[in-house]
């Protein structure tokens, strides 16, 4: 199976009322992690690689982790960058491999985020790639990103028919209260569950509602996603970690946003809890172990526990694989 572009995915997904998960990788053992779960669970896959981790782990080993992964489950995946923040990234992503773009025009000017990601579309859609554009501004942290609270931004749905229309994009990020990052937001922004946990303010899905009136059948796109999962929070900050007030988006609302116009999922901060909870467990009740083999174990286990989980209970892709495969192959 070769890598797959996400146009049936999203269509699928849409008719489906369930999303596909875009798993940020960085290394081996997190596409392996991911990759299992999602063939033993027959889910279609976006991998997904910023551009911090193709300065760490340089493109080619990304795309061959990927192509390796293809070899072994028999899945459709489509390889996407995250977060292309100008032309030539977008450009050397195309040029070498993958079969979906982000170009991240968002903090500029309405205009100029229509200019430049009409031009990353030209180039892309004359070489087979989807584009993914963005509209609104997510607060928090990921990689090259950072945007402060203050400066967050809900999407305007008066702008999202304009700009899907001049720029031909194939998908469109939006902000509806989702942030990047595993501390998203204040305790002061948030209440606490029965449990303690915090809770943060509920997503606008009114603002969903009148984009997804605009512009139907289009796909929607959601960073910033990630629910931060209590358990894997807990090991860490019992394992010598410490991670105060993490919070995340309550997966009962991912899973609403899923059988809406979301068509996409972006999960990053949860796969870094989960890997980091693996290896710190493993280091406290092993201390003299020293073979990484041995502890990167326990962090692979945990990503692939916890994207099990995500296509179960939040995405709703299990078993969606065959027939994503069936419309690729007419
Ligand atoms: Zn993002």
């Amino acid at each position: 199976m070769p890598l797959v572009g996400t146009k049936e995915m999203f269509k699928k997904a849409y008719e489906g009322q369930y999303a596909i998960g875009a798993f940020n990788v960085n290394n081996m053992e997190i596409v392996q992690g991911i990759t299992e779960a999602a063939g033993a669970l027959k889910s279609p896959l976006i991998l997904q690689c910023s551009a911090g981790a193709r300065k760490y782990a340089k493109h080619e080993y990304l795309v061959h982790l990927v192509q390796a992964a293809l070899e072994i489950n028999d899945i459709p995946i489509a390889l996407h960058l995250d977060h292309g923040a100008d032309f030539e990234t977008c450009k050397s992503c195309i040029d070498g491999g993958f079969t979906s773009v982000m170009i991240d025009g968002s903090h500029f000017p309405f205009k100029e985020n229509i200019e430049l990601t009409k031009k990353v579309v030209e180039y892309a859609h004359e070489h087979g790639v989807l584009v993914e554009g963005e509209l609104g501004q997510l607060a928090g942290i990921e990689d090259d990103v950072n945007v402060s609270a203050e400066n967050a931004s809900y999407t305007q749905p008066e702008e999202v028919e304009e700009f899907v229309e001049k720029t031909g994009v194939d998908s469109l990020a939006i902000a509806i209260g989702t942030s990047h990052g595993a501390l998203k937001f204040k305790p002061e922004q948030c209440t606490r569950n029965a449990d303690g946990v915090l809770v943060p303010p509920e997503l606008r899905f009114d603002i969903l509602a009148e984009i997804e009136k605009k512009i139907p059948q289009f796909p929607i796109v959601l960073h910033g996603a990630s629910s931060v999962i209590p358990k894997y929070v807990k090991i860490i900050n019992a394992n010598g970690g410490n991670l105060a007030d993490a919070v995340g988006i309550p997966e009962d609302q991912l899973r609403k946003a899923a059988k809406s116009a979301v068509c996409k999922i972006n999960i990053d901060s949860d796969l870094r809890l989960a890997m980091t909870a693996g290896i710190r467990e493993h280091f406290n009740a092993h201390p003299e172990h020293f073979d990484p083999r041995q502890y990167i174990t326990d962090g692979r286990a945990y990503i692939k526990e916890l994207v099990e989980h995500k296509i179960k209970n939040v995405l709703g892709s299990d078993g969606r694989a065959d027939e994503i495969m069936a419309i690729i192959k007419k």
